[in-house]
């Protein structure tokens, strides 16, 4: 499978000098790329060939030839895609804009390895960069790009997957909003992982939104103050997208990394499509709670599962959730649920509300397992809290270390979405 990682660069002033440079040098080349084939194709000759391109190109920009051929490649790319919405009846312009930076594409043969085995670009003749990125055999293609204020790689290669598990346990997942996801496997093991931090940075932007707006509401549309407000808008949105992001792929790294531990080879998803719609026609929800189900990400949650199951070696497949979080697993009976610990009114079964979905959604698949004591266990998507190794007064008695459970060493991923 492919998958593009992203690593921050850490570079010095004139690192970023040389970057600008590079970048605005491929910019130039993009314009002619554009002009190019606009000429061609104004004097009567369709759509020039991507050789024709590459003939026209060589020699004139200092950036190294592969380099070229990448943004000739996406030029292409971009006229094809635009011709086929043009097509669909989409209002789709070709390439046209007049571009000073563009994202550097990086092939084959301007990548290499370094000496300390990290991944090092030809950026032009004689002028290589490290990166910092450790090398690997599959990488396919590299591009730097400027992000929110860095530069950052983009390193597409292909990975192997494990080798699909056989005969292991079968296990579900119930992905919700308080807990973005909850596994439980068919011998009764279970792992709920905590979104506090994710409902806790949504709920900020919320508030935080509605200040934005009171303000600009007393501005002047246009206004120098009006487009201030607007550009901090635009910043907080996009600092909050990042951090629900990596929280995101913090939880689901340690459901699927658990499912590997317990020798999980068969997971079921819940596929929770459809909560978030008609919440207040149907009068379903509360005001506080219908922004909560609107806004959650069930989807990211889904294919950030998926593909790191796929990765792992563990078959997925998504079923209906309807009523796994109702209905009691001894008697059936459908009970109102109330807090995260569910209890049937009818028999008096009791177990964690999430949990117990998970294990009702693999039961949507395969109805004939038992039914096993639930053994759940709970942890944080990113521990934002360390506990204390030593204690915070020295004078004073020992204060005791915080009852919060740290779990196993952090995962630096930093997965494209
Ligand atoms: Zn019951």
């Amino acid at each position: 499978m492919i998958k593009a990682r992203h690593h921050i660069l850490q570079t010095t002033p004139e690192q970023c000098d040389l970057l600008k440079q590079v970048q605005q040098e491929a910019a130039g080349c993009w314009n002619a790329i554009v002009a190019e084939a606009k000429a061609h194709y104004d004097a009567g000759g369709g759509w020039i060939s991507k050789n024709d391109l590459q003939k026209r190109l060589k020699g004139r920009f200092d950036l190294h030839s592969q380099t070229v051929q990448g943004l000739v490649d996406r030029f292409c790319g971009n006229r094809r895609t635009a011709a086929e919405n043009r097509r669909m009846g989409l209002d789709k312009n070709y390439p046209w804009r007049e571009k000073r930076f563009v994202t550097v594409p990086f092939k084959q043969m301007a990548i290499r390895c370094s000496a300390s085995g990290t991944v090092q670009l030809t950026l032009k003749a004689g002028i290589r960069f490290d990166t910092g990125f450790p090398f690997s055999d599959g990488i396919h293609t590299c591009e730097i790009m400027w992000r929110h204020g860095r530069y950052v790689l983009s390193c597409t290669a292909e990975y192997q997957p494990a080798e699909p598990a056989e005969q292991g346990l079968r296990a579900g997942i119930d992905i919700g909003e308080i807990h973005p996801v909850a596994v439980c496997a068919e011998n009764g093991a279970g792992l709920v992982v905590s979104g506090r931090q994710i409902r806790s940075a949504k709920q900020q932007r919320n508030k935080s939104l509605g200040t934005f707006a009171k303000r600009l509401s007393r501005c002047k549309k246009g206004s120098r103050r009006w487009k201030k407000l607007r550009r901090a808008k635009a910043r907080l949105r996009a600092k909050t997208d990042r951090q629900v992001r990596d929280l995101l792929h913090h939880a689901t790294r340690k459901a699927i990394d658990w499912c590997r531990e317990q020798g999980v080879s068969e997971l079921v998803i819940g596929n929770p499509a459809g909560v978030e719609k008609n919440t207040r026609k149907a009068k379903r929800l509360n005001r506080k709670a219908r922004q909560k189900v609107s806004q959650m990400e069930t989807g990211r949650i889904k294919q950030y599962l998926s593909y790191k199951a796929e990765e792992a070696g563990i078959q997925t497949c998504l079923v209906v959730e309807r009523g796994t979080s109702r209905d009691c697993p001894v008697c059936g009976s459908q009970n109102r649920a109330r807090g995260r610990l569910f209890v049937c009114a009818a028999c008096g079964f009791s177990a964690h509300r999430d949990g117990k979905a998970g294990f009702m959604m693999l039961w949507k698949k395969h109805p004939q397992i038992p039914l096993p004591q639930l053994r759940i266990e709970h942890r944080q998507a990113y521990p934002k809290y360390r506990k204390r190794l030593s204690p915070a007064c020295v004078d004073g008695p020992d204060v005791a270390p915080s009852s919060l459970a740290i779990p196993g060493p952090l995962l630096g991923e930093h997965i494209a979405a």
